[in-house]
Protein backbone atom coordinates (compact mmCIF):
# COMPACT_ATOMS: atom_id res chain seq x y z
CA UNK A 1 0.00 0.00 0.00
CA UNK A 2 2.84 2.36 0.86
CA UNK A 3 4.41 2.33 -2.58
CA UNK A 4 1.29 3.66 -4.33
CA UNK A 5 1.81 6.53 -2.48
CA UNK A 6 2.44 9.35 -3.35
CA UNK A 7 5.00 11.32 -0.34
CA UNK A 8 1.83 13.35 0.07
CA UNK A 9 -0.28 11.10 1.62
CA UNK A 10 0.63 10.53 4.64
CA UNK A 11 -1.77 8.13 5.62
CA UNK A 12 -1.08 4.79 7.56
CA UNK A 13 -1.57 1.65 6.11
CA UNK A 14 -5.36 0.65 4.74
CA UNK A 15 -5.98 -1.98 7.38
CA UNK A 16 -5.48 0.75 10.01
CA UNK A 17 -7.57 3.06 8.47
CA UNK A 18 -10.24 2.00 6.36
CA UNK A 19 -11.85 5.03 5.51
CA UNK A 20 -9.47 6.70 4.14
CA UNK A 21 -8.62 4.35 1.85
CA UNK A 22 -9.61 5.62 -1.46
CA UNK A 23 -8.40 9.04 -1.25
CA UNK A 24 -5.39 7.99 -0.42
CA UNK A 25 -4.94 6.02 -3.80
CA UNK A 26 -6.06 8.84 -5.89
CA UNK A 27 -4.03 11.74 -4.47
CA UNK A 28 -1.10 9.15 -5.60
CA UNK A 29 -2.90 9.06 -8.89
CA UNK A 30 -2.73 12.63 -10.19
CA UNK A 31 1.47 13.00 -9.88
CA UNK A 32 1.52 9.75 -11.33
CA UNK A 33 -1.06 11.73 -14.55
CA UNK A 34 1.01 14.93 -14.37
CA UNK A 35 4.76 12.59 -14.64
CA UNK A 36 2.74 10.78 -17.90
CA UNK A 37 1.60 14.28 -19.43
CA UNK A 38 5.43 15.69 -19.19
CA UNK A 39 6.93 12.21 -20.63
CA UNK A 40 4.53 12.37 -23.69
CA UNK A 41 5.23 16.05 -24.35
CA UNK A 42 8.68 15.42 -24.55
CA UNK A 43 8.45 12.82 -26.81
CA UNK A 44 6.17 14.30 -29.04
CA UNK A 45 8.01 17.60 -29.02
CA UNK A 46 11.04 15.29 -30.45
CA UNK A 47 12.56 13.44 -27.62
CA UNK A 48 16.18 13.01 -26.93
CA UNK A 49 17.28 13.98 -29.87
CA UNK A 50 15.73 17.84 -29.61
CA UNK A 51 16.39 19.19 -26.27
CA UNK A 52 15.65 22.49 -27.25
CA UNK A 53 11.75 23.23 -27.85
CA UNK A 54 10.30 26.10 -30.13
CA UNK A 55 7.88 27.45 -27.64
CA UNK A 56 5.91 28.70 -30.66
CA UNK A 57 5.17 25.11 -31.11
CA UNK A 58 3.41 24.79 -27.93
CA UNK A 59 0.50 27.11 -28.78
CA UNK A 60 -0.22 26.34 -32.08
CA UNK A 61 0.19 22.50 -32.44
CA UNK A 62 -3.17 20.14 -32.25
CA UNK A 63 -3.47 17.72 -29.68
CA UNK A 64 -3.31 14.04 -29.86
CA UNK A 65 -5.97 11.67 -28.49
CA UNK A 66 -4.07 10.96 -25.65
CA UNK A 67 -3.45 14.53 -25.05
CA UNK A 68 -7.41 15.61 -24.95
CA UNK A 69 -7.83 12.76 -23.07
CA UNK A 70 -5.61 13.64 -20.52
CA UNK A 71 -7.01 16.96 -20.28
CA UNK A 72 -9.88 15.77 -19.59
CA UNK A 73 -8.81 13.64 -16.86
CA UNK A 74 -7.18 16.80 -14.91
CA UNK A 75 -10.61 18.50 -15.26
CA UNK A 76 -13.17 15.09 -14.33
CA UNK A 77 -13.20 15.82 -10.06
CA UNK A 78 -14.19 12.10 -9.86
CA UNK A 79 -10.55 11.21 -10.16
CA UNK A 80 -9.06 13.53 -7.30
CA UNK A 81 -9.69 13.10 -3.79
CA UNK A 82 -11.86 15.94 -2.50
CA UNK A 83 -9.82 18.87 -1.01
CA UNK A 84 -9.61 18.28 3.17
CA UNK A 85 -12.56 20.50 4.18
CA UNK A 86 -11.75 23.80 5.85
CA UNK A 87 -12.52 23.07 9.90
CA UNK A 88 -13.23 26.72 10.16
CA UNK A 89 -15.06 27.41 7.03
CA UNK A 90 -18.22 28.15 9.37
CA UNK A 91 -18.65 29.86 12.27
CA UNK A 92 -19.60 27.27 14.94
CA UNK A 93 -23.36 27.41 16.20
CA UNK A 94 -23.59 29.87 18.92
CA UNK A 95 -27.10 29.77 20.89
CA UNK A 96 -28.75 33.13 21.39
CA UNK A 97 -28.60 32.70 25.23
CA UNK A 98 -29.90 36.67 25.76
CA UNK A 99 -33.26 35.60 24.50
CA UNK A 100 -36.19 36.79 26.18
CA UNK A 101 -39.56 35.22 25.22
CA UNK A 102 -42.98 36.54 26.68
CA UNK A 103 -45.62 33.76 26.95
CA UNK A 104 -49.20 34.48 26.78
CA UNK A 105 -51.93 33.05 28.50
CA UNK A 106 -55.46 32.86 27.10
CA UNK A 107 -58.42 31.28 28.23
CA UNK A 108 -61.99 31.93 26.46
CA UNK A 109 -62.92 33.81 23.86
CA UNK A 110 -66.31 35.77 22.92
CA UNK A 111 -68.55 37.60 20.52
CA UNK A 112 -68.04 41.12 23.00
CA UNK A 113 -68.60 39.31 26.76
CA UNK A 114 -65.51 40.52 28.29
CA UNK A 115 -64.03 39.00 32.01
CA UNK A 116 -60.81 38.45 33.49
CA UNK A 117 -60.94 35.30 31.70
CA UNK A 118 -62.68 36.22 28.27
CA UNK A 119 -61.06 38.09 25.72
CA UNK A 120 -64.06 39.83 23.14
CA UNK A 121 -62.93 38.37 19.72
CA UNK A 122 -61.75 42.27 18.56
CA UNK A 123 -60.12 42.72 20.94
CA UNK A 124 -57.77 39.32 20.45
CA UNK A 125 -57.45 40.81 16.68
CA UNK A 126 -56.74 43.73 18.29
CA UNK A 127 -53.85 42.41 20.16
CA UNK A 128 -52.36 39.93 17.13
CA UNK A 129 -52.91 43.13 14.51
CA UNK A 130 -50.09 44.62 17.71
CA UNK A 131 -47.64 42.03 17.73
CA UNK A 132 -47.65 42.05 13.79
CA UNK A 133 -47.68 45.93 13.19
CA UNK A 134 -45.02 45.87 16.22
CA UNK A 135 -42.83 42.98 14.15
CA UNK A 136 -42.65 40.85 16.80
CA UNK A 137 -42.09 37.53 16.23
CA UNK A 138 -44.59 34.75 17.09
CA UNK A 139 -42.66 31.41 17.72
CA UNK A 140 -44.07 28.01 17.65
CA UNK A 141 -43.34 25.68 21.02
CA UNK A 142 -41.54 23.65 18.81
CA UNK A 143 -39.23 26.58 17.99
CA UNK A 144 -39.38 27.44 21.65
CA UNK A 145 -38.08 23.59 23.11
CA UNK A 146 -35.77 23.46 20.23
CA UNK A 147 -34.00 26.89 21.73
CA UNK A 148 -34.46 25.36 25.46
CA UNK A 149 -32.60 22.16 24.38
CA UNK A 150 -29.76 24.25 22.81
CA UNK A 151 -30.56 22.83 19.08
CA UNK A 152 -31.90 26.18 17.09
CA UNK A 153 -31.61 29.93 17.98
CA UNK A 154 -34.95 32.10 18.22
CA UNK A 155 -35.52 35.97 17.64
CA UNK A 156 -33.87 38.40 20.06
CA UNK A 157 -37.05 39.14 21.54
CA UNK A 158 -40.40 37.02 20.63
CA UNK A 159 -44.38 36.15 21.94
CA UNK A 160 -45.73 32.41 22.09
CA UNK A 161 -49.14 32.02 22.01
CA UNK A 162 -50.93 29.83 24.91
CA UNK A 163 -54.67 28.91 25.61
CA UNK A 164 -55.54 26.93 28.22
CA UNK A 165 -58.51 24.55 29.10
CA UNK A 166 -60.13 23.72 26.05
CA UNK A 167 -63.37 26.41 25.76
CA UNK A 168 -65.17 26.38 22.59
CA UNK A 169 -64.06 29.76 21.57
CA UNK A 170 -60.80 28.82 21.13
CA UNK A 171 -61.93 27.02 18.24
CA UNK A 172 -64.63 29.05 17.31
CA UNK A 173 -63.00 32.78 17.73
CA UNK A 174 -59.29 32.22 18.52
CA UNK A 175 -58.31 29.79 15.72
CA UNK A 176 -59.64 32.12 12.64
CA UNK A 177 -57.96 35.24 14.00
CA UNK A 178 -54.82 33.04 14.71
CA UNK A 179 -55.09 31.52 10.93
CA UNK A 180 -55.55 34.92 9.68
CA UNK A 181 -52.21 36.52 11.00
CA UNK A 182 -50.47 32.91 10.39
CA UNK A 183 -49.58 32.77 14.46
CA UNK A 184 -48.98 29.62 15.87
CA UNK A 185 -50.38 28.20 19.02
CA UNK A 186 -50.27 26.13 22.02
CA UNK A 187 -53.60 24.62 23.54
CA UNK A 188 -53.38 23.16 27.44
CA UNK A 189 -56.58 20.89 27.68
CA UNK A 190 -57.73 19.48 30.94
CA UNK A 191 -58.92 15.70 30.05
CA UNK A 192 -61.84 16.01 32.31
CA UNK A 193 -63.28 18.97 29.99
CA UNK A 194 -63.05 17.47 26.62
CA UNK A 195 -65.63 16.27 24.47
CA UNK A 196 -68.03 16.72 27.48
CA UNK A 197 -70.56 18.87 25.68
CA UNK A 198 -71.49 22.40 26.90
CA UNK A 199 -68.99 25.10 26.13
CA UNK A 200 -66.02 22.17 26.11
CA UNK A 201 -64.04 21.45 22.68
CA UNK A 202 -65.33 18.38 21.03
CA UNK A 203 -62.49 16.01 19.66
CA UNK A 204 -63.17 17.32 16.37
CA UNK A 205 -62.58 20.48 16.55
CA UNK A 206 -59.35 19.52 18.80
CA UNK A 207 -57.94 18.07 15.40
CA UNK A 208 -58.56 21.10 13.16
CA UNK A 209 -56.84 22.70 15.63
CA UNK A 210 -53.84 20.28 15.59
CA UNK A 211 -54.35 20.19 11.67
CA UNK A 212 -53.47 24.19 11.87
CA UNK A 213 -50.24 23.46 13.04
CA UNK A 214 -51.46 23.88 17.08
CA UNK A 215 -49.28 22.40 19.84
CA UNK A 216 -51.37 20.05 22.45
CA UNK A 217 -50.08 20.67 26.05
CA UNK A 218 -51.97 19.11 29.29
CA UNK A 219 -53.37 21.30 31.77
CA UNK A 220 -54.04 17.88 33.91
CA UNK A 221 -57.04 15.97 34.78
CA UNK A 222 -59.39 17.82 37.21
CA UNK A 223 -57.86 21.45 37.18
CA UNK A 224 -57.53 21.39 40.43
CA UNK A 225 -54.51 23.20 42.49
CA UNK A 226 -51.69 21.14 42.59
CA UNK A 227 -50.72 22.13 45.84
CA UNK A 228 -53.55 21.44 47.80
CA UNK A 229 -52.55 18.05 49.55
CA UNK A 230 -56.45 18.26 51.07
CA UNK A 231 -56.80 15.50 53.11
CA UNK A 232 -54.99 12.74 51.14
CA UNK A 233 -52.24 10.77 52.99
CA UNK A 234 -49.08 11.56 51.73
CA UNK A 235 -48.36 8.50 48.87
CA UNK A 236 -52.38 9.28 48.03
CA UNK A 237 -51.28 12.75 47.37
CA UNK A 238 -47.50 11.63 45.27
CA UNK A 239 -49.74 8.79 43.88
CA UNK A 240 -52.71 11.61 42.79
CA UNK A 241 -49.92 14.45 41.29
CA UNK A 242 -48.60 11.33 39.40
CA UNK A 243 -52.15 11.15 37.66
CA UNK A 244 -52.44 14.02 36.69
CA UNK A 245 -49.67 14.33 35.23
CA UNK A 246 -49.03 11.08 33.55
CA UNK A 247 -52.49 10.28 33.41
CA UNK A 248 -53.54 13.31 31.11
CA UNK A 249 -50.19 13.49 29.08
CA UNK A 250 -51.12 9.74 28.21
CA UNK A 251 -54.61 10.16 27.67
CA UNK A 252 -54.52 12.70 25.29
CA UNK A 253 -51.74 11.32 23.69
CA UNK A 254 -53.98 8.06 23.08
CA UNK A 255 -56.91 10.18 21.91
CA UNK A 256 -55.38 12.77 19.77
CA UNK A 257 -52.38 10.73 18.42
CA UNK A 258 -49.74 13.86 18.97
CA UNK A 259 -47.14 13.85 21.36
CA UNK A 260 -47.53 15.60 24.72
CA UNK A 261 -44.56 17.02 25.89
CA UNK A 262 -45.78 20.28 27.77
CA UNK A 263 -48.16 21.28 30.60
CA UNK A 264 -49.54 23.92 32.66
CA UNK A 265 -50.74 24.19 35.71
CA UNK A 266 -53.86 24.84 37.03
CA UNK A 267 -54.03 27.96 38.62
CA UNK A 268 -50.43 28.10 38.10
CA UNK A 269 -50.20 26.96 40.80
CA UNK A 270 -46.57 24.35 41.89
CA UNK A 271 -43.66 23.65 43.97
CA UNK A 272 -40.57 22.66 43.29
CA UNK A 273 -41.37 18.86 44.06
CA UNK A 274 -44.69 18.90 41.31
CA UNK A 275 -42.08 20.69 38.61
CA UNK A 276 -39.39 18.08 39.21
CA UNK A 277 -41.95 14.63 39.06
CA UNK A 278 -43.55 16.48 36.15
CA UNK A 279 -39.96 16.57 34.06
CA UNK A 280 -38.99 13.12 35.74
CA UNK A 281 -42.32 11.74 34.04
CA UNK A 282 -41.21 13.31 30.48
CA UNK A 283 -42.19 16.78 30.13
CA UNK A 284 -40.06 18.78 28.70
CA UNK A 285 -41.57 22.63 29.80
CA UNK A 286 -43.57 23.06 32.72
CA UNK A 287 -45.93 26.61 32.42
CA UNK A 288 -47.05 28.55 35.26
CA UNK A 289 -48.87 32.26 35.61
CA UNK A 290 -45.79 34.40 37.08
CA UNK A 291 -46.53 36.95 34.85
CA UNK A 292 -42.28 37.11 33.85
CA UNK A 293 -40.51 36.86 30.91
CA UNK A 294 -38.63 33.55 30.17
CA UNK A 295 -34.73 33.49 29.00
CA UNK A 296 -32.31 30.89 28.90
CA UNK A 297 -32.15 30.49 32.44
CA UNK A 298 -35.52 29.89 33.56
CA UNK A 299 -35.85 26.67 35.29
CA UNK A 300 -37.86 24.13 32.51
CA UNK A 301 -40.50 23.49 35.61
CA UNK A 302 -41.36 26.88 35.86
CA UNK A 303 -41.54 28.42 32.96
CA UNK A 304 -43.51 32.18 33.11
CA UNK A 305 -46.51 33.52 31.58
CA UNK A 306 -48.75 36.34 31.20
CA UNK A 307 -52.07 35.72 31.99
CA UNK A 308 -54.02 38.23 29.34
CA UNK A 309 -57.48 39.46 30.73
CA UNK A 310 -60.63 40.72 28.47
CA UNK A 311 -61.26 43.54 30.61
CA UNK A 312 -58.20 44.85 31.20
CA UNK A 313 -54.51 45.67 28.97
CA UNK A 314 -51.92 46.08 31.95
CA UNK A 315 -50.39 42.30 31.42
CA UNK A 316 -50.68 42.39 27.50
CA UNK A 317 -48.38 46.01 27.68
CA UNK A 318 -46.38 44.52 29.95
CA UNK A 319 -46.09 41.15 27.67
CA UNK A 320 -45.47 43.00 25.11
CA UNK A 321 -43.31 45.57 25.94
CA UNK A 322 -39.44 44.71 25.55
CA UNK A 323 -36.13 46.40 25.92
CA UNK A 324 -36.71 47.89 28.89
CA UNK A 325 -40.15 50.40 27.24
CA UNK A 326 -41.93 51.33 29.52
CA UNK A 327 -42.25 53.24 33.30
CA UNK A 328 -40.55 50.71 34.88
CA UNK A 329 -36.60 52.50 35.13
CA UNK A 330 -35.87 54.82 37.80
CA UNK A 331 -32.61 54.41 37.36
CA UNK A 332 -31.35 57.66 38.62
CA UNK A 333 -32.08 56.11 42.31
CA UNK A 334 -30.18 53.30 42.10
CA UNK A 335 -26.23 53.41 42.97
CA UNK A 336 -23.40 51.23 43.29
CA UNK A 337 -22.63 50.39 46.55
CA UNK A 338 -19.08 51.59 46.50
CA UNK A 339 -20.20 54.77 44.46
CA UNK A 340 -19.67 57.79 45.88
CA UNK A 341 -21.84 60.60 46.88
CA UNK A 342 -22.76 62.88 44.23
CA UNK A 343 -20.44 65.54 43.96
CA UNK A 344 -21.21 68.84 45.68
CA UNK A 345 -20.71 71.20 42.73
CA UNK A 346 -23.53 69.44 40.50
CA UNK A 347 -26.01 69.62 43.06
CA UNK A 348 -27.73 72.66 44.05
CA UNK A 349 -29.64 71.10 46.94
CA UNK A 350 -28.86 67.83 49.06
CA UNK A 351 -27.12 64.90 46.79
CA UNK A 352 -30.41 62.76 46.83
CA UNK A 353 -30.61 59.82 48.22
CA UNK A 354 -29.98 56.50 46.71
CA UNK A 355 -30.79 52.87 47.19
CA UNK A 356 -27.24 51.41 47.17
CA UNK A 357 -27.18 48.02 45.09
CA UNK A 358 -24.91 45.11 44.10
CA UNK A 359 -23.88 43.85 41.77
CA UNK A 360 -23.13 47.47 40.48
CA UNK A 361 -25.61 49.01 37.79
CA UNK A 362 -24.15 48.37 34.45
CA UNK A 363 -21.21 46.26 35.90
CA UNK A 364 -20.09 42.90 34.71
CA UNK A 365 -18.96 40.45 37.52
CA UNK A 366 -17.41 37.26 37.19
CA UNK A 367 -19.61 35.22 39.99
CA UNK A 368 -22.64 33.25 38.42
CA UNK A 369 -24.01 32.99 41.79
CA UNK A 370 -24.30 36.10 42.96
CA UNK A 371 -26.06 37.37 46.19
CA UNK A 372 -28.14 40.58 44.98
CA UNK A 373 -28.45 42.68 47.51
CA UNK A 374 -30.01 46.43 48.61
CA UNK A 375 -28.68 48.55 50.84
CA UNK A 376 -31.65 51.19 51.26
CA UNK A 377 -29.61 52.82 54.41
CA UNK A 378 -30.28 56.32 52.94
CA UNK A 379 -34.08 56.06 52.81
CA UNK A 380 -35.47 56.38 56.14
CA UNK A 381 -39.01 56.33 54.11
CA UNK A 382 -38.93 52.68 52.77
CA UNK A 383 -41.31 49.83 55.02
CA UNK A 384 -39.23 46.83 54.23
CA UNK A 385 -41.73 44.61 54.24
CA UNK A 386 -42.93 45.94 51.05
CA UNK A 387 -39.19 45.21 49.77
CA UNK A 388 -40.45 43.00 46.50
CA UNK A 389 -37.33 41.77 43.60
CA UNK A 390 -38.16 40.33 40.24
CA UNK A 391 -34.66 38.74 38.45
CA UNK A 392 -34.52 38.29 34.94
CA UNK A 393 -35.50 34.46 34.43
CA UNK A 394 -36.61 33.99 37.77
CA UNK A 395 -39.83 36.07 38.12
CA UNK A 396 -40.42 37.61 41.75
CA UNK A 397 -38.06 36.02 44.53
CA UNK A 398 -37.60 35.70 48.29
CA UNK A 399 -35.88 38.59 49.75
CA UNK A 400 -34.08 37.98 53.09
CA UNK A 401 -34.05 41.44 55.24
CA UNK A 402 -31.43 42.19 57.85
CA UNK A 403 -33.03 43.05 61.50
CA UNK A 404 -33.05 47.11 61.00
CA UNK A 405 -34.87 46.38 57.92
CA UNK A 406 -32.34 48.42 55.82
CA UNK A 407 -30.36 45.76 53.76
CA UNK A 408 -31.89 43.30 51.70
CA UNK A 409 -30.74 40.36 49.59
CA UNK A 410 -31.42 37.72 47.56
CA UNK A 411 -29.04 34.55 46.71
CA UNK A 412 -29.11 33.18 43.52
CA UNK A 413 -29.84 29.78 43.93
CA UNK A 414 -27.85 28.19 40.53
CA UNK A 415 -25.40 29.78 37.88
CA UNK A 416 -26.61 32.65 36.08
CA UNK A 417 -27.00 31.10 31.78
CA UNK A 418 -27.58 34.54 30.75
CA UNK A 419 -24.48 37.29 30.49
CA UNK A 420 -27.71 39.99 31.11
CA UNK A 421 -29.76 39.77 34.47
CA UNK A 422 -32.10 42.30 35.46
CA UNK A 423 -33.71 43.23 38.59
CA UNK A 424 -36.68 44.98 39.74
CA UNK A 425 -36.87 46.34 42.98
CA UNK A 426 -40.44 46.95 44.47
CA UNK A 427 -41.13 49.24 47.42
CA UNK A 428 -43.36 51.28 49.22
CA UNK A 429 -42.85 55.11 50.89
CA UNK A 430 -44.95 57.64 51.94
CA UNK A 431 -47.82 55.56 50.95
CA UNK A 432 -46.77 54.72 47.18
CA UNK A 433 -45.44 51.98 45.62
CA UNK A 434 -42.33 52.75 43.40
CA UNK A 435 -40.52 50.53 41.82
CA UNK A 436 -36.53 51.12 40.50
CA UNK A 437 -34.50 48.77 38.15
CA UNK A 438 -30.76 48.32 36.95
CA UNK A 439 -28.76 45.41 35.21
CA UNK A 440 -25.64 43.95 35.37
CA UNK A 441 -23.46 41.65 32.91
CA UNK A 442 -22.04 38.29 33.97
CA UNK A 443 -19.02 37.29 32.44
CA UNK A 444 -19.21 33.16 31.53
CA UNK A 445 -15.43 32.73 31.48
CA UNK A 446 -14.16 35.15 33.69
CA UNK A 447 -9.87 35.23 33.40
CA UNK A 448 -9.56 35.65 37.00
CA UNK A 449 -12.12 35.81 40.34
CA UNK A 450 -10.91 39.61 41.55
CA UNK A 451 -13.16 41.30 44.00
CA UNK A 452 -15.97 41.10 41.47
CA UNK A 453 -16.32 37.64 42.67
CA UNK A 454 -17.35 39.08 46.78
CA UNK A 455 -19.96 41.39 47.67
CA UNK A 456 -19.13 44.01 50.13
CA UNK A 457 -21.39 42.89 52.54
CA UNK A 458 -19.99 39.28 52.16
CA UNK A 459 -16.23 40.67 52.62
CA UNK A 460 -17.92 43.06 55.75
CA UNK A 461 -19.03 39.93 57.01
CA UNK A 462 -15.53 37.52 56.57
CA UNK A 463 -13.48 41.12 58.03
CA UNK A 464 -15.87 40.66 61.32
CA UNK A 465 -15.30 36.95 61.66
CA UNK A 466 -19.20 36.98 60.93
CA UNK A 467 -21.98 34.55 60.16
CA UNK A 468 -22.30 33.80 56.24
CA UNK A 469 -25.65 33.64 56.55
CA UNK A 470 -28.16 35.26 57.85
CA UNK A 471 -29.79 34.97 61.34
CA UNK A 472 -32.96 33.06 61.53
CA UNK A 473 -34.57 36.25 63.12
CA UNK A 474 -34.13 37.90 59.89
CA UNK A 475 -37.65 38.37 58.74
CA UNK A 476 -38.13 36.57 55.12
CA UNK A 477 -40.28 38.75 52.71
CA UNK A 478 -42.33 37.10 50.31
CA UNK A 479 -41.78 38.06 46.73
CA UNK A 480 -45.31 36.92 45.77
ZN1 LIG B 1 -57.02 26.49 33.44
Amino acid sequence: MSSTCSPRCANPPAASRPGRRRGCGRVGFAPRLGALVAVLAWLALGGCSEPQVDPSQLGVRELTEEELAMNAALEDPDLYAPPEEEPDEEPPFQLNQGAQVSILGYHDFSESRATDMIIPVDKFRAQMQAINDAELPVISMEEFLAWRRGEANIPDYSILITIDDGWLGTHTYALPVLQEFGFPFTCFLYTNYVNIGGRSMKFDQIRELIEAGAEIGSHSISHAAMTRRGNRSEEAYQQWLRDELLGSKEWLEERLGVGIRTFAYPFGSYNNAIAEMGLELGYEALFTVNGSKVSWDTPAGELGRFIIHGNHDGNFELATTFRGRGALVASEMVAGIGDEAQPADQADSPPEPRIRVWPEPDSLIGERMPRIEVDFSEFTDVEPESLRMSVTGLGPVPLQVDDAGRKAWFQMPYKLRNADCRVVLGFERNGQRENVAWRFRVDPYPLYLGDDGVSPMAREREDSGGEADPSPAAAAVSGG
